[in-house]
């Protein structure tokens, strides 16, 4: 079974095909053609809605072209088309939703609506062929939420942040040290040459029960020690802020998950894995310290290639192979879901009510 899958929900434009292992768990990426905004983006700090859909617009029907060439398929060959619908910047998600819903009309062929945060948390699923349950920490620029995934439509928010989202720490931090969007990559990179122990800084919720995160605490402390480095902070200043901020956050990190482990432990929830999504998951800090934690709690621990924690195509498509196969298809009204949360309410049967 193939499916083409959509993106547009923020600033990656992106279409790919997958299919399903015969006889096996995961999934096989036929192609997956991923165009970044993040260059007309980054002279203004961040995500500008209206211009992210305008650029969705201008290549998405070229990159559809593109992933049904290098998956060597015409679109008749696909079983069904998916779109995710929300959440994200509405702009976006009408430019892919409506691409979506026309190319299955057009094609003939059933066309599912997919939430942006279920193709995350499905991904280990794509790549490992996980099972059921496993505990999902996704982790982005528009997103931070621990999740038990207990089924397709089965999720349980256990946590999220109460403020600033992982990613938007990171990009609020190298914007102040003069870092173009997005910070998080430039971030990891000064922090490698660091000192992490040189500035204390806050570590807000560590050892609170529950699975919240809050960041907003802990930019401010940035903040205001890069204040008190007066006007020039050195590149050593930097990368030492940097190595700081970051050790920060992947304490705060394990923290969480430790703790949501025993939000699940308490109802006799025994994960088969820990898996991450969204593009902080790149981040090779937080990526060793997970795999150190899992080892030491019996855990595995996946972590999909990079390209598909950031925001992708294939991503979207296999979410949609997943529903497709549970008879889980969408009518062409589908409205776009701006805000569409990934919990209890998100029943597999029905999308719910938005
Ligand atoms: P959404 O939240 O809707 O998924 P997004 O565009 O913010 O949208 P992604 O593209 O998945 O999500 O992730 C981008 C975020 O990931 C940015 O905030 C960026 O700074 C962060 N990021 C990317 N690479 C790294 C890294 N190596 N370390 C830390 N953060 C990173
Ligand atoms: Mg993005
Ligand atoms: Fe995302």
């Amino acid at each position: 079974m193939r499916v083409l899958g959509i993106e547009t929900t923020c600033d990656e434009t992106a279409a790919a095909v997958v299919e399903d292992k015969l006889g096996g768990g995961g999934g096989e990426i036929l192609s997956n053609e991923v165009m970044s905004q993040i260059a007309r983006h980054a002279a203004y700090g961040g995500v500008v809605p209206e211009i992210a859909a305008r650029a969705h617009i201008e290549v998405l029907d070229r990159l559809v072209a593109r992933a049904l060439s290098d998956a060597r398929i015409d679109l008749g060959a696909v079983d069904a088309v998916a779109a995710a619908a929300g959440p994200g910047l509405i702009g976006g998600i009408l430019v892919g939703l409506t691409a979506g819903k026309a190319l299955a009309l057009a094609a003939g062929k059933p066309f599912i609506a997919v939430n942006h945060l279920e193709a995350h948390a499905l991904t280990a699923r794509l790549t490992d062929g996980t099972d059921f349950p496993y505990l999902a920490l996704i982790v982005s620029g528009g997103h931070t939420q621990l999740v038990a995934v207990r089924g397709v439509g089965d999720y349980q928010r256990l946590g999220s942040t109460i403020d600033d989202a992982i990613g938007e720490a990171f990009d609020k931090v190298g914007k102040m040290m003069g870092a173009p969007y997005p910070g998080g990559p430039h971030i990891e990179r000064l922090a490698a040459e660091g000192d992490a122990q040189r500035f204390n800084l806050p570590r807000p919720m560590l050892g609170r029960p529950g699975a919240d995160f809050s960041l907003s605490g802990l930019k401010t402390a940035v903040r205001q020690e890069l204040l008190r480095l007066g006007e020039e902070p050195s590149d050593t200043d930097k990368r030492d802020i940097a190595a700081s901020f970051q050790a920060a956050i992947v304490d705060i990190v394990v923290d969480r998950v430790r703790s949501a482990l025993r939000l699940l432990a308490e109802e006799d929830c025994r994960p088969n894995a820990l898996v991450i999504g969204g593009g902080v998951g790149a981040n090779g800090a937080i990526r060793r310290a997970l795999t150190r934690f899992s080892a030491e709690a019996g855990l595995r621990f996946i972590s999909p290639a990079p390209e598909l924690c950031s925001d992708n195509g294939a991503m979207i498509a296999w979410a949609g192979l997943e529903r497709f196969k549970l008879g889980l298809v969408d009518d062409l009204g589908f409205a776009p879901r701006p805000r569409w949360p990934l919990d209890a309410s998100f029943s597999a049967a029905h999308h719910g009510k938005a």
